[in-house]
């Protein structure tokens, strides 16, 4: 990207802070409406996390009709609503065609770029954006915000302060901090008495006190389970971890496993380990082994289960050896979650800017001219490609609300 700011002084200047998804399509909509625009990030490159997602496939969206998909924000559905419905997940599917990377939808409805990366989509992107003028000025740290004006840290260690005729702040919530997103913002911000919802873990591991015998399992995975806390259940599959429980059918729990011990200082994690057998037929089948059959040979055998999931059926205490007892432990072996596990590995975080605090367009009520967009936001989603489409489509909204105000 080119370092030095377009040359037309004539144009409003409009400063976007975080290169994340959704800085950088705010940025795109800005310029596209005769900004110039100047993205800065406290990193040495652009989108790392976005680069990360990209290992796992990068997920951008979901191929679900409207209603179901806004129902996966919860009470946040209806102030993201209109963010979405004007950039809905087939404008994301187009938005990334027309930067050379055709999407499809894969068996569970979930949308992915064909190459399955995302380095491509970023690398035609950030050429898209250099082309349109987009100046990126990167190890650039904000440290402060004023209607009309920044203060960046410069990789020199220097205080600059920045005048623009608008702001999109687009720092990105707290999870992998390394990457970029720590969540400082949240001093800057509230300082400036602005309400923000405390950061938290979202779509993260569950810590349970294992036993010395199933530290052994550390790393197996437990496949085709169904997990359930609180009203939430999913079935997938999940990872023994040293510490816990890892992988998408946790993170699909999390959210419940997160409130309940916040309310009652420890959750109950209820797994089933044979979703596809009924309790009855589980219970016949152990029946009818052999006499005598060790209670391990019973899990194995007549039960079906693998060694790290038979070990997790004692874990959840100690085994019955009636059948219909030990057919309930499989289908529903209930853990101890302590906590979740922290920031630092969560997919994303919780919390953010309080809605109170967003007028229309995304603009903060108490700083004028300066907008807000993505995963700082108060808003929480499953994975499944929704937070990468309320990134972007939260970005393009404040994009355009930024132009709006430029009058452009
Ligand atoms: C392992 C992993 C896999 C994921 N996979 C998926 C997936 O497949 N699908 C999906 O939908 N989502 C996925 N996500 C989540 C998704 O990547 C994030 O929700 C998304 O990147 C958030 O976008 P954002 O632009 O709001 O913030 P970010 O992407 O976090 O960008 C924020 C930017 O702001 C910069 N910044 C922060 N503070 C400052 C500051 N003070 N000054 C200057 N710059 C600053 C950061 O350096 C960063 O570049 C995944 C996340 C992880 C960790």
């Amino acid at each position: 990207m080119t370092q030095t700011p377009p040359q037309d002084p004539a144009r409003p200047f409009a400063a976007v802070v975080g290169g994340g998804p959704a800085g950088l399509i705010a940025a795109q909509h800005l310029v596209q409406a005769g900004a110039r625009v100047v993205v800065f990030d406290r990193m040495p490159s652009l989108a790392r996390k976005f680069l990360l997602a990209g290992r796992g496939g990068l997920n951008l969206t979901h191929s679900e009709p409207i209603e179901t998909f806004l129902a996966h924000y919860g009470e946040q559905a209806g102030p993201l609503a209109g963010a979405i419905g004007a950039f809905t997940p087939q404008d994301l599917r187009a938005w990334s065609a027309e930067l050379g990377e055709e999407t499809f939808v894969g068996t569970s409805g979930r949308v992915f770029p064909a190459s399955f990366k995302a380095s491509p989509l970023l690398r035609a992107w950030l050429r898209r954006l250099d082309a349109l003028g987009v100046t990126v000025r990167l190890r650039c740290a904000l440290r402060d915000v004023t209607p009309g004006a920044l203060v960046i840290e410069t990789a020199q260690g220097e205080s600059e302060r920045v005048a623009c005729d608008v702001v999109v702040l687009a720092l990105g919530g707290a999870s992998w901090p390394r990457l970029g997103a720590d969540g400082g913002w949240t001093q800057t911000l509230g300082d400036k008495g602005i309400a923000i919802t405390p950061l938290a873990p979202a779509n993260s591991g569950a810590l349970i006190a294992w036993s010395q015998p199933m530290l052994r399992f550390a790393g197996a995975p437990l496949k085709n389970v169904t997990l359930r806390a609180g009203a939430r259940s999913a079935r997938g599959e999940c990872v023994i971890a040293r510490g816990g429980l890892e992988g998408g059918a946790v993170y699909a729990v999390s959210r419940s496993l997160r409130e309940e011990i916040a309310a009652q200082g420890r959750a109950r994690l209820r797994i089933d380990l044979r979703p596809d057998v009924s309790e009855a037929a589980l219970a016949l089948r152990i029946e009818s082994a052999r006499a005598g059959e060790s209670l391990a040979n019973l899990l194995r055998k007549a039960c079906g289960l693998s060694p790290a999931a038979a070990a997790l059926a004692r874990e959840a205490g100690p085994l019955p050896r009636e059948p219909e007892a030990l057919a309930r432990r499989v289908k529903d072996a209930t853990l101890d979650v302590g906590a979740m596990a922290g920031l630092a590995r969560a997919i994303s975080s919780a919390g953010g800017i309080a809605w109170e605090e967003i007028g229309p367009d995304f603009q903060l009520a108490k700083l004028s001219g300066v907008f807000v967009a993505g995963e700082m936001i108060d808003w929480e989603a499953p994975t499944g490609g929704y937070l990468m489409q309320a990134c972007l489509a939260t970005g393009a909204a404040a994009g355009r609300g930024a132009a709006r105000f430029l009058k452009l």
